[in-house]
């Protein structure tokens, strides 16, 4: 059975590694599969819309996503790799392990990545909007990179009374 995993909080010296490579073979273990049931109820249980292996404390690469839109899947992304990414936007954005801010970032509008999915499989993931933030970010976590190294006019995600500000608490609750 899948339980939910502590997520670990900026500060934490696992969140600034650069994770491992899954071997191959690996894949395949009961173990790892474990893993990868347990990094998606800790981020259904969060909630988010993307974990990675780093935010549960397991130096390796992989991370899950499930960006909620009609187009895309739920996925596990295993050695992630970024084949292409095209302009730039300005996006407010939130973390699981930073939790209780938002702030600004310079994202790539459009990505594609290609990678390994749960049977060890070739997979690639290609968009845009929330699902090219999502796959930018878990891939950062990858690196030992958060986005509060990077980001602008970093604050509390408190929701005020004007309706803007509740939009940003609520971009900053659905963070990975
Ligand atoms: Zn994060």
């Amino acid at each position: 059975m899948p339980y939910v995993r502590e997520i670990v909080q900026d500060g934490h010296p696992t969140l600034r590694r650069v994770a491992k490579r899954v071997a191959p073979a690996e894949i395949a273990d009961p173990l790892f599969q474990q893993l990868i049931d347990d990094m998606f109820a800790t981020m259904y249980a969060a909630p988010g819309v993307g974990l990675a292996a780093p935010q549960v404390n397991v130096s390796k690469r992989l991370f899950v996503m499930d960006v909620h839109d009609d187009e895309h899947e739920p996925a596990v992304v295993i050695n992630p790799k970024i084949e292409r990414a095209e302009d730039e936007v300005e996006l407010n954005e939130g973390c699981l392990s930073v939790l209780g801010y938002v702030g600004e970032i310079t994202r790539f509008a459009t990505v594609a990545v290609s990678g390994l999915d749960r049977y060890g499989s070739k997979l690639h993931i290609a968009g845009d909007g929330l699902l090219a933030q999502c796959l930018q970010h878990e891939i950062d976590h990858l690196n030992g990179v958060l986005y509060i190294d990077r980001a602008r006019n970093l604050r509390p995600a408190v929701a005020e009374d004007d309706d803007e500000d509740e939009a940003v608490a609520e971009a900053a609750s659905a963070g990975s």
